[in-house]
């Protein structure tokens, strides 16, 4: 008997059960992936009702200008003062961001030429299930929601304001399908906003008023 047997028993076991070990991680692997990819090649779900981010029964002005983006929206009140207007959701959901954009830059309703920041400043982007999702920039104060929580219709995720890349306080909207920015629709009809050549403008009332009201 020489003293290698004992020595290549317990050598070999441990390779065996490495192999084993290696292949159920790969194939975790290869399931964790999968479950994450595969929804997102799935085609987009049906487009959820959405509401103007607004105050129900308000008038708000929607508009875009040559050198924005194709289907982005800013609104503006027709009445009243902008600055610290309520940001409505636009649709039940869950946010996916609540925080900075860019930079805030410097203006508030004290020093509305305060300097220009970069990009959205203060913004929230809301998941509606289906591959659909909303975004809201330029808010005038921290969200008033956190990532990961859930929003109902018509609750209110922020404040008006200028911060980021803004020349005046508005709010700056987006809808998203899957992968692209779409056409803005509200209350079961298109906004028109559909392309930046040139500036256009329409008027709507909002109806988002309330959870559950059509
Ligand atoms: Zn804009």
């Amino acid at each position: 008997m020489t003293t290698d047997h004992p020595r290549r028993r317990h050598a070999r076991r441990p390779r065996r059960r490495t192999r084993v070990i290696l292949a159920i991680g790969a194939a975790v692997a290869v399931l964790a992936v999968a479950a994450l990819a595969v929804p997102l090649l799935l085609p987009p779900g049906p487009r959820p009702l959405f509401h103007l981010p607004v105050a129900c029964g308000e008038t708000w002005q929607l508009g875009t200008y040559p050198g924005h983006d194709d289907y982005d929206v800013d609104l503006f009140p027709t009445e009243g003062e902008a600055w610290g207007r309520p940001v409505l959701a636009s649709a039940a959901g869950t946010v996916t961001e609540a925080g900075i954009n860019g930079s805030l830059g410097g203006r508030t309703p004290e020093d509305p030429q305060g300097p220009r920041g970069r990009g959205g400043g203060y913004w929230v982007k809301i998941d509606h299930g289906g591959r659909w999702e909303t975004q809201y920039l330029h808010m005038l104060e921290p969200p008033l929601v956190e990532v990961g929580q859930k929003v109902a219709q018509g609750q209110q995720i922020g404040k008006l304001g200028s911060t980021g890349n803004s020349g005046a306080p508005h709010l700056h909207y987006e809808q998203r399908r899957g992968w692209e920015k779409v056409e803005t629709w509200f209350d079961g009809e298109p906004s028109g906003i559909t392309h930046d050549d040139r500036e256009y403008t329409v008027r709507r009332t909002s109806n988002n008023c309330g959870p559950g009201r059509p």
